[in-house]
């Protein structure tokens, strides 16, 4: 597989060199790559080839140059509303990974990085490998890891990589809305608690993704956020309104979630400020409704707003800022 792999990734690279790739847009270079994210094919090898070639340095928003990267792609978790589906998750190799940190240093002088993987400390050899190599680039980076696997161990490695900041999965501080969603590895309001304060010992940011309008919410289930945040203090937060994302187990089954999807026009389908609600929930079994799709809008709008009263600075507003 992996010398199939190199040769594809050669053919992309004589294809754009061709065609002197640094000019080409985007979009010429993706016509020739299916991105079939279900693929057993390390496609990130692939797309390597040509990827940092077509950026043209970023500095979102900020005077720091900063750019996103993935160093694996898949989560072993099955979280019930995460088109992240269950599968194996495939890593590109830690010498892979720094090849690129180096060219974007070389080139654009960039020193912050942002890695969207799910857990990127999944696979604890390949991440010790990585984490020395980081280390001796100077870099700084944040990444997002699952409360479950928040350990001294993996945060003294992480801080001596280089991360500076750590998002976790929290969506809820109602264990029985985590329960209900089978929020990775049975994690309950007190692991992320602990997550959160085990983060912050170790000199690195703990931020909080939010999700609002899970099967199961109530009006409670909002109040314990603001209870959780007050109490425990995260130094960021991120508020999403849940959406029924195809293939994802809720949308396979929403009756056993307690769930009425409201229509499949995908395209509305999007989750950027302000967000609509495209279901409403129910009670399992009998039907009755719980909370019609405007009465979620209004809790999240009452969480948003709260949040970002509550301190500005902390509050980020969209998941893929670098
Ligand atoms: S742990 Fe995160 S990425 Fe993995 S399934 Fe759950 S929400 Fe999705």
């Amino acid at each position: 597989m992996e010398i199939l792999l190199s040769i594809l990734n050669l053919v992309l690279k004589s294809l754009f060199l061709g065609k002197k790739y640094q000019e080409a847009h985007p979009r010429e270079f993706l016509q020739f790559v299916v991105i079939n994210y279900y693929s057993p094919l390390n496609i990130i090898h692939i797309l390597e080839a040509a990827s940092t070639d077509l950026w043209g340095g970023y500095n979102y928003d900020s005077d720091v140059i900063g750019a996103t990267l993935m160093t694996s792609r898949g989560c072993p978790f099955a979280c019930a509303f995460c088109a992240n589906l269950q599968q194996k998750t495939r890593f590109r190799s830690a010498e892979n990974v720094i090849e690129e940190i180096e060219l974007m240093i070389d080139r654009y002088n960039c020193r912050h990085f942002r890695f969207l993987d799910d857990n990127v400390i999944i696979d604890k050899k390949r991440f010790q490998k990585l984490a020395s190599k980081l280390h001796d680039l100077d870099i700084m980076f944040r990444c997002s890891i699952s409360s479950v696997l928040v350990s001294d161990e993996y945060m003294e490695l992480l801080y001596y990589a280089g991360c500076r900041e750590v998002g976790i999965g929290f969506e809820s501080a109602d264990d029985d809305i985590l329960e209900l969603n089978n929020k990775a590895g049975n994690a309950t309001t007190d692991m992320h608690r602990k997550a959160v304060k085990l983060i912050q010992k170790w000199g690195i940011q703990a931020k909080v993704y939010i999700i609002t309008g899970l099967p199961g919410e109530t009006d409670e289930s909002i109040e314990a956020v603001k209870k959780f945040i007050k109490d425990v203090k995260p130094d960021k937060w991120i508020c999403l309104l849940f959406t029924p994302y195809p293939g994802t187990p809720i949308y396979r089954n929403p009756e056993m979630f307690g769930v009425e999807i409201l229509h499949k026009r995908f395209r509305e389908y999007v989750q950027t400020y302000p967000s609509k609600c495209h279901v409403n929930l129910k009670k399992v079994g009998n039907g009755e409704i719980l909370a019609t799709n405007k009465d979620l809008e209004r809790r999240y709008e009452h969480l948003y707003h709260w949040l970002n009263k509550l301190n500005p600075e902390s509050m980020e507003y969209s998941s893929f800022n670098g």
